[in-house]
C-alpha cells in the first residue's frame, strides 16, 4: 500500500448540496452525489413515442456499429434483475431515504445504525449474481461494440460478469476505508469480525428480531436493510484495526458525499475519448452521472439511453429506447454475434 492510500479522509469531504455550475466544471472539481427527494419535473415527462417502437433497438444497433467502442454509463436499473432494487420508483420518486454522508460522519450512533443495517443486508447483497444484461454488456465489450463501463452501482456485478475496464463512480461496497487514518480493508473480513462481535445478531439476517417480530427483507441499493431502532441499539460497532477509531465506512460515495477528484478526472477523460455514450438503466437523477451525459452532448457525439421511463437527460439524447434492459442488451449481443 503506498502513502497516498493512507491519506486521512476526514468527514470534511461532505460538501452538502452543491449547486450545479452553468458550464462545464473545471477538471478536478468534485462531484457531489445529490438528487431531489420530491418528484422532479423531468420525472413527469415521457420518452418520445418512437422510443418504444420495435425499430428503436435496430437504430441503436446501427449507431453503435458506426461508433465502435461507445462509453457505457450504467445505473441501478442494470442490477434490479439481480435482486438489488432501485432507489427510485418508475415515477421518479425516491422510495427509500439512504443515509447521507454528513449523517454518517456526525455521530457514533448514526454509524452504529448504518453498520447494523449493513451487517444484515450484506448477507443478501454479497450473494447477488450478474444478470443477462451484465453478461450482454461484457459480450458487447469483447466484440468491440462497447468500450469502457462507467457505473454508478456499487455492487461489482459488471466485473463479476467479466466486463473489463470498469470504473466505479461511487466506489465499491466490497471495500472499507477508515475515515480517521485512511486504512483500507476488505468488507468480507469486516463482516466476519462483526459476526464474532455480535453473537445472536445473525437471527436478524434470517428475518427474525429478538422479540419475535419480523425484520424487513427489503434490501436497499447500497446494501443495507431497514431495521427497528431497538435492534440497532445492541449492535457492537466495528473499530479500525489500525487506529482503533469507530469511523470505518464502506468505500462508497454516500448521498451528499463527493466523488474523489482523480476519479472525476478519469471519467471526464473517458467521455472526451468516447465515440458515443450509451446510458443503461439510469434515470440520471443523480447529478454525478448526469454531468457526463451533458459533457458528451456538448461534444456532439451520439448520446443514447436504454431505460424504462423518462430520464433527467432526455433533452440531451440523440436516441432513446424505452424497453426492458436485459432482453434489449441480449438482442444487441445476438445481432453482433451473428
Ligand atoms: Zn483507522
Amino acid at each position: 500500500m503506498d502513502e497516498t492510500d493512507r491519506t486521512p479522509r476526514p468527514c470534511s469531504g461532505d460538501t452538502g448540496a452543491m449547486p450545479e455550475p452553468a458550464s462545464t466544471p473545471p477538471a478536478g472539481a468534485p462531484l457531489t452525489r445529490t438528487d431531489d427527494a420530491a418528484v422532479p419535473a423531468w420525472a413527469t415527462s415521457q420518452p418520445p413515442p418512437e422510443a418504444r417502437s420495435p425499430e428503436a433497438v435496430d437504430r441503436l444497433a446501427a449507431v453503435l456499429r458506426a461508433h465502435p467502442g461507445a462509453l457505457v454509463l450504467t445505473g441501478a436499473g442494470m442490477s434490479t434483475d439481480s435482486g438489488i432494487p432501485d432507489y427510485r420508483g418508475r415515477d421518479g420518486t425516491r422510495r427509500v431515504m439512504p443515509m447521507q454522508h454528513g449523517e454518517f460522519c456526525a455521530s457514533t450512533e448514526n454509524r452504529r445504525r448504518y453498520w447494523a443495517r449493513s451487517f444484515v443486508g450484506w448477507q443478501r447483497f454479497s450473494r447477488a449474481a450478474p444478470n443477462a444484461g451484465h453478461r450482454a454488456v461484457a459480450a458487447l465489450q469483447r466484440t468491440g461494440v462497447l468500450g469502457p463501463v462507467l457505473t454508478q452501482n456499487v455492487d461489482g456485478l459488471h466485473q463479476a460478469a467479466g466486463s473489463p475496464d470498469v470504473t466505479e463512480l461511487h466506489g465499491s461496497l466490497a471495500d472499507v476505508v477508515c475515515l480517521t487514518c485512511g486504512d483500507r480493508s476488505d468488507r468480507e473480513q469486516l463482516q466476519a469480525r462483526m459476526v464474532v462481535a455480535n453473537p445472536g445478531f445473525e437471527t436478524l439476517v434470517r428475518g427474525e428480531a429478538a422479540d419475535g417480530s419480523r425484520v424487513s427483507s427489503q434490501i436497499r441499493p447500497d446494501g443495507d436493510v431497514v431495521l427497528p431502532d431497538a435492534a440497532v441499539t445492541g449492535f457492537r460497532l466495528p473499530l479500525c484495526l489500525v487506529c482503533g477509531a469507530d469511523t470505518l465506512k464502506p468505500d462508497v460515495v454516500f448521498f451528499g458525499g463527493s466523488v474523489p477528484r482523480e476519479r472525476v478526472d478519469a471519467c471526464y477523460a473517458l467521455t472526451d475519448a468516447a465515440p458515443a455514450l450509451l446510458v443503461l438503466g439510469s434515470s440520471l437523477a443523480v447529478m454525478s452521472g448526469l454531468r457526463f451525459v451533458r459533457h458528451a452532448a456538448r461534444r456532439g457525439i451520439p448520446v443514447m439511453a436504454v431505460t424504462r421511463g423518462p430520464t433527467r437527460g432526455d433533452g440531451h439524447m440523440t436516441l432513446r429506447v424505452d424497453a426492458a434492459l436485459a432482453p434489449t442488451l441480449e438482442r444487441l449481443a445476438r445481432a453482433e454475434a451473428a
